[in-house]
C-alpha cells in the first residue's frame, strides 16, 4: 500500500501530455489548454487615451487654479471616442474629450467633466470652462501599453482559456488560436449486478452510475468521455472491453479491482500486458486503485463504490487529464477551514470527506456533508468542498483549523 502522495506522484510522472493540436477561431478555445505562448505584436491602448469624460488640456494651464480663482479655458474642438483631434492646443485651450479617444497633441491630463463649470463668451461666441484646481500631469491618461507591451508575453502556453483570456484575445487581435486537442478518455464499468439504465431492475441487480459520474467528471476536466458499457465479471469479456478501450488516450475501469472472488480486473490487465505501478492507496474512500500503462494508454483501476470512484477521480485523475491536455496548472487551490464537529479517523490512512463549506464573515467553515459510507452517493451531491486529514491524525476535534479544497 503506498500513500495517496506517492500515487499522485507516479501518476503524474508517467502521463505525458499530447503533442497534436488545433487550430480554433479564438472564443471556441474557452476551457482549452493554449498550445502556444501569446505575445503582443503591439501596445494595448495603442495611443494615450482619456480615461474620463471632461476636458483635454495641459497641466500647466490650471498651475495656479484654486476655488477661488479658477482656471479659465477656451474650449476649441469635441473628441468623441473613436475620433481623432483635427486641432493642437496652445495655452489657455482645452478639447471636450470622451472616455477612450485619443489625448490631442498639447494635451497632458484629463479633468472630469464634473470638476468643471461652464461659461460663455457671449461678445466673442466662444465657450469656456473653469477649472477649481491644479490638474496633475498624466491625471486622468491611460497611457499606451499601460495594459499590454508591444513584444510582451501575456498568456504562457499551457493555459487553460477563460473569459478573461477570450477577451484579450480579441483585444490583442488574435482571432485563430492553436490548442491542444480534447484527451479521449474511455470509460468501463465492471459488474454482474449492474443494470443499463434504461432496463427495468431485476432482484440484485443495481444500475450503473459509475459510467455517468465519471462520464460527467471527464467532460468537467475538459476532455472527451467515451462509455464503453459494462463487462460482466467474466476475465474474457473484461479483456474484450478493455482492448477497446486501448484505442483512447486513457482508459477507466470501474469497480472488480479489490479482492473479492470476482474481481478479476487486475489480473486481466496484467494479462494484457499491464505493469502495474500500485494497486492498493492509503487513503478512505478509494483503497482499491490500480495504475499501470499498456502500451502508452495510462489506465486506471478505480473502485468500484460509487463514492470512491468519484473521489479518486478528482484526486487522481482529473490531475492527470489536466497534465495530458497540456495543462500546466493540475491541481485545485487548498484552503484552510475550521472544522465544525469532532471527526474521528483511522491512523495511516487520508481521508478526503465530503462537506459543506460556508464563508460566515470572511472565515471558512466545514461540516460534513453526513454519513460518510462510500455507498453515500448523496454525500457527493449535498459537497462543496472535499476536507483532506493526514494519515497521521487519528482525529480532529470542532474549532480545529483543516485542509479543504472548493469542488464545485
Ligand atoms: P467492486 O469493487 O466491483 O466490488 O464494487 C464495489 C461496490 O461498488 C459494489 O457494491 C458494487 O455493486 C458497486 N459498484 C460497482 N460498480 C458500480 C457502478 N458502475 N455503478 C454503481 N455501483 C457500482
Ligand atoms: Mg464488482
Amino acid at each position: 500500500m503506498i500513500s495517496a502522495d506517492k500515487a499522485k506522484k507516479i501518476i503524474l510522472k508517467s502521463i505525458l501530455p499530447l503533442k497534436e493540436t488545433e487550430l480554433l477561431f479564438f472564443p471556441s478555445c474557452l476551457g482549452r489548454v493554449l498550445a502556444t505562448n501569446i505575445k503582443s505584436k503591439e501596445n494595448t491602448p495603442s495611443f494615450n487615451n482619456s480615461a474620463m469624460d471632461g476636458f483635454a488640456l495641459s497641466a500647466k494651464d490650471t498651475s495656479g487654479a484654486s476655488q477661488q480663482n479658477p482656471s479659465v479655458l477656451e474650449v476649441i474642438e469635441d473628441v468623441p471616442a473613436g475620433y481623432v483631434a483635427k486641432k493642437r492646443l496652445k495655452a489657455g485651450q482645452a478639447i471636450r474629450i470622451m472616455t477612450g479617444a485619443p489625448l490631442p497633441k498639447g494635451a497632458d491630463c484629463v479633468v472630469m467633466v464634473e470638476e468643471t463649470k461652464k461659461t460663455e463668451d457671449r461678445r466673442q461666441n466662444t465657450e469656456l470652462i473653469k477649472i477649481f484646481r491644479k490638474i496633475k500631469p498624466r491625471e486622468n491618461v491611460r497611457l499606451a501599453g499601460e495594459d499590454v507591451k508591444k513584444k510582451e508575453l501575456v498568456i504562457k502556453k499551457g493555459a487553460l482559456l477563460k473569459s478573461g483570456h477570450i477577451g484579450m484575445l480579441a483585444s490583442l487581435g488574435f482571432h485563430k488560436i492553436k490548442v491542444f486537442r480534447k484527451p479521449r478518455v474511455a470509460i468501463l464499468a465492471t459488474g454482474d449486478e449492474l443494470a443499463d439504465i434504461r432496463k427495468e431492475l431485476k432482484p440484485g441487480k443495481i444500475r450503473n452510475s459509475n459510467s455517468y459520474s465519471l462520464y460527467a467528471q471527464v467532460l468537467k476536466t475538459g476532455a472527451i468521455p467515451l462509455l464503453l458499457g459494462i463487462a460482466r465479471d467474466r476475465p474474457n469479456e473484461l479483456k474484450q472491453k478493455i482492448k477497446k478501450g486501448l484505442n483512447c488516450d486513457m482508459l477507466l475501469v470501474s469497480g472488480g479491482i479489490s479482492v473479492g472472488d470476482y474481481d478479476f480486473v487486475k489480473d486481466v490487465l496484467k494479462d494484457l500486458g499491464m505493469e502495474i505501478k500500485f494497486w492498493k492507496v492509503a487513503m478512505r474512500p478509494g483503497k482499491p486503485l490500480a495504475f499501470g500503462k499498456i502500451g502508452c494508454v495510462p489506465i486506471f483501476g478505480l473502485p468500484g463504490n460509487p463514492v470512491s470512484s468519484m473521489v479518486a477521480f478528482e484526486q487522481f485523475v482529473r490531475p492527470a487529464i489536466l497534465k495530458m491536455s497540456g495543462a500546466t496548472d493540475l491541481f485545485r487551490f487548498h484552503l484552510p477551514a475550521i472544522i465544525k464537529q469532532d471527526v474521528q479517523k483511522k491512523k495511516g490512512l487520508r481521508y478526503f470527506l465530503r462537506v459543506v463549506l460556508e464563508n460566515r464573515n470572511g472565515r471558512l467553515f466545514a461540516s460534513l456533508t453526513g454519513p460518510q459510507g462510500s455507498g453515500i452517493l448523496k454525500s457527493m451531491i449535498l459537497a462543496n468542498g472535499i476536507m483532506e486529514l493526514p494519515e497521521d491524525v487519528s482525529c480532529v476535534r470542532k474549532g480545529e483549523c483543516v485542509q479543504v479544497t472548493y469542488i464545485d
